[in-house]
């Protein structure tokens, strides 16, 4: 298993999860987890890496096991099982702001599915993005929160 998931992202951060330590679930990806993992890393973090942070970037969640994933809950965070997606918080390094992590993979890059997450009108809290081998949709939602649900609507 290789230790790197792409040239900046290791595979601790990748699979670091609070939810399975508290629970002592397991948090390890399949090989087929990790295709995945890896595709969207090359893909998605390291260009904003490179272009928009000009240095470190926080995934602040990656790779959820079904158990942990149950755990979190959260309707659009399935794709989180499989590897197909990761949550972006640009807040942690502050090299850039997440208004910019969003729009740059909006306007420059291939995703599934691209979530302005919580936060308010000028900036997201954090980034959900997704991608998968085939079939991307390029679909970009928003959450809001109604009645202490939250929902996603079109962007
Ligand atoms: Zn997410």
């Amino acid at each position: 298993m290789s230790v790197f998931i792409s040239e900046h992202l290791d595979y601790l951060e990748a699979t670091k999860s609070a939810t399975a330590k508290r629970l002592g679930v397991d948090n390890r990806p399949s090989e087929s987890d990790l295709q995945n993992m890896r595709r969207i890393a090359k893909a998605i973090f390291e260009p904003l890496r490179a272009n928009v942070a000009n240095g470190p970037l926080a995934v602040t969640s990656f790779f959820r096991s079904k158990r942990v994933n149950a755990a979190v809950g959260g309707a659009y965070s399935s794709q989180h099982t499989c590897g197909q997606a990761m949550d972006i918080d640009a807040d942690v390094h502050g090299g850039c702001t997440n208004r910019q992590v969003f729009d740059y993979i909006r306007e420059h890059l291939a995703f599934d599915q691209l979530i302005w997450e919580s936060g308010d009108d000028s900036s997201p809290a954090w980034v959900h993005v997704s991608l998968k081998e085939s079939g991307n949709r390029g679909e970009v939602l928003r959450s809001v929160k109604v009645n202490g649900k939250m929902c996603y609507r079109p962007l």
